[in-house]
């Protein structure tokens, strides 16, 4: 029988049950004591002397057979039957409730003892065994089955088997219903969800072992000596039922933390979307994924990782209610489905609480290490229809939480790739590359406190025929996706350069910046590509200027090493972008042949409003400088954040309050007019262009 908090429900570390759990089990605990107490006055001194060596034979058997339950302890202890309730029912028919009674009570007790059980499961378990044990005695008894040890019974005919069998059937539903309202009064579950879980499993092994006390009582009766040869087919019995159930197990269970697989989570998120339907309730899924655990597991070793993974998954299981379910889907990726959510506020608030208590440092091999978890949320009815679709719309969310470092995503459906307008434009990014549909906008970098033009951000839009100016970040990941990333960095670098080469050969010596993925610096052949187009445009190494975001190259900084050397033998020079988001490691950092960092525009927009983000900006301007690197702000869009910047020392600063990305044409007159003037200190204060972006919508 399942113990409360064990069994297939993750056990709700350190809850307590309320008050009327405590008054169940001390309920238990009176029943057991009342039980025992009126056998062992019951049983008078002629009828002990009675029982003889037979009892004593299969009492001791009972005893061996209480200290090896049906299952070995472990992660998924349900506490079965054990083979000696064959013995004690073969007992009971035998010499009558009172012995029976005693055997069973003293056999929990020294079992749960030796399996180091607290207190009050052992009082509990024992009220719940002897209790089970009195009602199949009391049937027997109204039955007119009324053995003593004195008078044991006679033969066994199909009349006793039949009152036998009701007085099994009594036996384990009593102990299920009494297990049951242990567990729904602890965890607050249903009873009747308790009642039926994993019942037919139980049945099966509670009905195979006690069929088998018949047999011992006609050995006992025949040749007690023979009792012994009867422990082959229980313990046949017992392995049976433990291979099975510890195949049942790890079939819907992941080994390393015991929490639920996919297969478990799949068939629990549709009984989840069923209530759902019953109750009008909503059903949430999270899934989550721990941004920095290959480079734990890579850094400390397997063994350290896997750590890691048990304390998250113990963090997820004592975070969510028991009727939840945590599972591990692989990695270094869990889902937790929420059931009777009230509704998407509801799933944040608990996907917060989640990504609260990962954000703690994990104490591991004298270390505190810190992990960060993204978070994606879907539910159901909300979002879908289809419950086992929330796997993939969480999947998305998570992505986005990823992207965008937010931590916690709820699906959005009008940011997921997958959806019919995506689809569309998924099939369109090739045409759009063949049909010369992208094109490039340029912003310009301004030095700092002077305001002359420095450089120039190459930023490639989609001009879409139906649907207008469309931004990179909703078709990057397309194009990622078809593959295209090749294609389009050498479109983008082509355009670009061949825009450069106006100004430069103009005499304007300001470079072109252009943004280039991890996929490009993988490919052997990139820096031969870049030379081909600087030479085909007649410029020099000095116009060009690669950006890569920091996350990006610092995942793999190895291999990314060797690409970016070859690019800078070249003589063109490299930008770290997005700096502060990623998690570069100095010793990278300074081996890395790069000359400039940009700060996350995230950090420059709030610098002004949060202190926490003007010291993240003041030490990587800092950093920048002490390792001779020069630092670019993005995202400047206020004064304030340009007095703030020009007080910090950094060199240069690029955003709205400067100008807007533009068009080629535009950014040419734009950098006439202020490498002329040289001054543009104080034009730069205005937005000198109403730039077309101003009024383009953004999607
Ligand atoms: P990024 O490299 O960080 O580019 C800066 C982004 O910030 C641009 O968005 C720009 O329009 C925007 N921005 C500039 N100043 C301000 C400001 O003052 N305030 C705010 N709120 N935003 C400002 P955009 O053009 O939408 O580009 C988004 C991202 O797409 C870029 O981020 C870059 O990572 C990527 N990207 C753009 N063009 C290309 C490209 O040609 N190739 C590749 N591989 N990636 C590109
Ligand atoms: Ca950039
Ligand atoms: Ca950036």
């Amino acid at each position: 029988m399942a113990e409360p908090g064990n069994g297939s429900r993750r056990p709700v570390a350190g809850a307590v049950g309320g008050w009327w759990f405590w008054a169940w089990v001390a309920f238990c605990g009176l029943l057991a004591v009342l039980l025992l107490g009126l056998s062992v006055s019951r049983l008078t001194a002629d009828e002990a002397v009675a029982l003889g060596a037979p009892f004593a034979l299969i009492a001791g058997l009972v005893l061996i057979a209480e200290l090896r339950p049906v299952v070995t302890a472990g992660a998924y202890d349900p506490q079965g039957v054990t083979i000696s309730t064959a013995f004690v029912f073969a007992i009971l028919f035998y010499w009558g409730p009172w012995p029976a009674l005693l055997v069973h009570g003293l056999g929990v007790v020294l079992g749960e003892i030796a399996k180091r059980k607290p207190v009050w499961k052992i009082v509990f378990n024992t009220g719940q065994y002897v209790g089970s044990l009195a009602v199949s005695a009391l049937i027997l008894w109204l039955a007119g089955l009324r053995p003593t040890p004195t008078h044991p019974s006679g033969d066994i005919d199909a009349h006793t088997l039949l009152v036998m069998a009701v007085s099994w059937a009594a036996y384990f539903l009593m102990n299920l219903a009494m297990v049951a309202t242990a567990i729904s009064l602890r965890t607050g579950t249903r009873w009747w969800d308790d009642f039926v879980d994993d019942i037919d499993y139980y049945a099966i092994t509670t009905f195979a072992v006690l069929a088998l006390s018949p047999v011992v009582v006609v050995v006992t009766k025949a040749s007690w000596g023979l009792i012994p040869l009867l422990l082959l087919p229980l313990f046949l019995v017992y392995k049976t039922a433990s291979i099975s159930l510890e195949k049942e197990h790890a079939a819907m269970h992941d080994a390393l933390t015991g929490l639920a697989n996919r297969k478990r989570l799949i068939e629990m998120m549709a009984l989840a979307g069923e209530e759902a339907g019953r109750t009008g309730g909503a059903v949430a899924l999270c899934l989550l994924d721990l941004d920095r655990f290959k480079e734990i597991n890579d850094t400390l070793g397997h063994h350290t990782g896997d750590r890691l993974l048990e304390i998250a998954a113990n963090r997820l299981a004592r975070a969510v209610r028991p009727e939840d379910t945590v599972a591990r889907l692989g990695g270094d990726e869990f889902a937790v489905l929420l059931t009777d959510v009230k509704g998407p506020a509801d799933a944040l608030e608990a996907a917060e609480r989640i990504r609260g208590l990962l954000s703690e440092p994990f104490h591991l091999d004298g270390m505190a290490l810190q992990v960060e978890t993204s978070i994606g949320v879907a539910l159901h009815p909300e979002h879908t229809d289809s419950v086992p679709r929330l796997l993939q719309l969480a999947d998305v969310a998570m992505y986005q939480a990823k992207e965008e470092r937010t931590g916690v995503e709820l699906y959005r459906q009008e940011r997921d790739i997958h959806t019919p307008d995506r689809l569309d434009l998924l099939g369109s990014v090739r045409r759009a590359i063949e049909n010369d549909e992208l094109e490039m906008h340029f912003q310009p970098a301004v030095s700092v406190p002077a305001g002359r033009p420095v450089g120039v951000e190459a930023l490639v839009r989609w001009n879409h025929p139906e649907r207008g100016l469309i931004f990179p970040d909703v078709f990057l990941d397309l194009v990622e996706q078809s593959g295209l990333m090749r294609q389009l960095t050498h479109l983008v670098l082509a355009k670009s350069l061949a825009r450069a080469a106006q100004w430069w050969h103009a005499g304007i010596e300001v470079p072109v910046a252009v943004n280039v993925s991890v996929r490009d610096l993988s490919d052997a052949k990139f820096a031969d590509v870049v030379a081909g187009l600087l030479r085909e445009h007649d410029l020099p190494a000095q116009a060009l200027k690669l950006e890569i975001t920091e996350h990006v190259l610092m995942a793999d900084p190895g291999r990314m090493t060797h690409a970016l050397e070859s690019i800078g033998r070249l003589g063109v020079d490299l930008s770290l972008d997005d700096f502060g988001t990623g998690y570069s490691s100095l010793v990278h950092l300074k081996r890395l042949p790069v000359s400039e960092l940009k700060v996350d525009r995230s950090f420059v927009q709030r610098m002004t409003s949060d202190p926490d983000d003007a010291a993240i900006v003041r030490s990587i301007v800092d950093l920048g400088h002490s390792l001779g690197l020069r630092v670019v702000a993005e995202g400047v869009e206020t004064i304030e954040s340009w007095h703030a910047l020009e007080a910090l020392g950094c060199d240069l600063a690029q955003g709205y309050l400067i100008s807007r990305p533009v068009p080629g044409d535009e950014v040419i007159r734009w950098l006439a007019a202020h490498v002329a003037t040289g001054d543009a200190a104080g034009n730069a204060m205005q937005p000198v262009h109403p730039a077309p972006e101003a009024v383009a919508a953004r999607p």
